[in-house]
């Protein structure tokens, strides 16, 4: 094992596997292995509303039927509450957060960027969201895909939520604390989520948290531009299909495949590309045809 290499895949239940997610997990698995690294799964069960009835079970299912093994214990966000109360608690204390009573429909015309409106009105906790407060700066990386990525906080944000008026943790709060606690040097994952690298990125300098190498694999495009149709990205992927669908997203990643190995088990399949991987072979932007992926 490479002490100095842990990487994770942090499925939400709100729903099954599907090919955008076996890609994700894919690349982030043998981007660890690869370099004889662990691989931690982290189920983001924070918001039991959204979540559907048996994902969380398929989903350990579909990884272990393709092969993806981890290491360790799952870890449950559910279980960590206390973790992320401390640290609203600590922020809000500081002063860095604040509560926000703003409704929904007071937000609309700012269209996701949160103008601040609550910002200095020392609002109560209760029944409140909690916001943490933005410097007006941008913040960047360098994604071992995508390249320079950056974000102005002040005007592409805002003071975004930690903790939601309904009282649960928002993703980007816990994310941050997770791979922290759990050691993650390498966070490998769809390229929807490099937009919110640099809220992410934030929150770790102001907790004193190194920050992680990323990798924002490409989501997948058709031909005409448009995501993956929804009725595809909903289907769950098939246990029976492991080796075929296995290849297909080492193709999507520019990973080379062997034509006998469309005989192969999952694993044999993983341990071939494990030994070939090459990350600086994935493509930014994946346009695959639908029916190319059925
Ligand atoms: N749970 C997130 C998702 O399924 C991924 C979190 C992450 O990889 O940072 O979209
Ligand atoms: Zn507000």
């Amino acid at each position: 094992m490479n002490p100095s290499y842990v990487g994770r895949f942090a499925p939400t239940p709100s729903g099954f596997l599907h090919f955008g997610s076996l890609v994700a997990a894919l690349a982030s698995y043998l981007d660890a292995r690869a370099v004889g690294g662990r691989w931690l799964l982290r189920m983001e069960d924070i918001d039991p509303p959204r979540e559907a009835p048996g994902a969380q079970a398929a989903i350990l299912h579909t990884l272990e039927s393709y092969g993806l093994e981890w290491d360790g214990e799952v870890v449950y966000q559910s279980q960590r509450h206390d973790a992320y109360a401390e640290i609203v608690q600590r922020l809000f204390q500081q002063g860095l957060a604040y509560a926000c009573t703003c409704s929904r429909k007071q937000l609309e015309p700012f269209h996701g960027i949160y103008p601040g409106l609550c910002r200095n009105l020392g609002h109560e906790q209760h029944d409140a969201a909690i916001r943490v407060r933005v410097p007006e700066l941008a913040y960047h990386f360098i994604d071992r895909v995508q390249g320079h990525f950056e974000q102005h906080l002040g005007r592409e944000s805002g003071d975004f939520i930690i903790r939601r008026r309904d009282g649960l943790y928002a993703y980007q709060l816990a994310v941050v604390l997770d791979d922290a606690w759990q050691g993650v040097t390498d966070i490998v994952r769809g390229a929807d989520l490099l937009d919110s690298t640099p809220r992410q990125l934030y929150l770790q300098e102001l907790l004193g948290l190194s920050q992680p190498r990323y990798l924002h694999v490409p989501l997948i495009v058709q031909p005409d531009g448009h995501k993956l149709g929804k009725s595809y990205r909903s289907a769950p992927l098939p246990a029976d299909q492991a080796t075929p669908l296995l290849l297909r997203a080492l193709r999507a990643l520019g990973q080379p495949t062997d034509p006998a190995l469309a005989q192969a088990t999952p694993r044999e399949v993983l341990t071939h590309a494990c030994q070939r991987w090459n990350a600086d072979a994935i493509p930014k932007c994946m346009t695959l045809a639908e029916a190319d992926l059925r």
